[in-house]
């Protein structure tokens, strides 16, 4: 599956996109939505973040987030490769700030990984390379679950914003 499905530009996808909300399992839309930081750098690197298990290794903790991070914030690096977990290809993620790796983007999803119970993400960063604070509703009063999370595309603090909140917080 390419990447380029997860992008937001066709409009006729946007149907699609809200039952694939609906129909996320409710373990993930009970789950807080994180804001990643590059932990070397601070750089802002993911306003989507959701704290998730390795399918094929439910020891190790990890962020996923549903969308492509900025191409000027993080740049996939090296050639696809797979690990000992299962026959995903994936390709690690650096932070274009620090040159640090963030984690990695799953460029081609095994058979094993889509047949269990996923939440879609194919974008995952270490819980070592990244900070992560919990998002706070518009309100800025509770913390932000998945399941009253926009979509990707109507999700304006994680789509166009980020100037606007670049400029005025630091
Ligand atoms: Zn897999
Ligand atoms: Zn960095």
């Amino acid at each position: 599956m390419p990447s380029t499905t997860l992008s937001t530009s066709s409009s006729s996808s946007n149907i699609q996109d809200d039952d694939d909300l609906q129909n996320m399992h409710h373990h993930f839309r009970s789950k807080t939505v994180c804001k990643l930081n590059c932990a070397h750098c601070d750089n802002s690197v993911c306003a989507r973040g959701m704290k998730a298990m390795l399918l094929a290794d439910t020891r190790i903790e990890l962020y996923s987030t549903d969308v492509p991070p900025f191409s000027y914030v993080v740049q996939l690096v090296g050639e696809d490769y797979m690990t000992q977990n299962c026959q995903c290809k994936i390709r690690d993620v650096a932070c274009l700030t620090c040159g640090n790796v963030l984690g990695y983007h799953i460029t081609q999803p095994c058979q094993q990984c889509m047949e269990a119970c996923n939440n879609g993400h194919l974008w995952m960063f270490h819980t070592e390379a990244v900070t992560s604070e919990e998002r706070l509703d518009p309100e800025g009063k509770k913390i932000l679950l998945w399941a009253h999370l926009p979509r990707a595309e109507k999700d304006t603090e994680a789509v166009n914003s980020e100037d606007e909140y670049e400029q005025c917080c630091r």
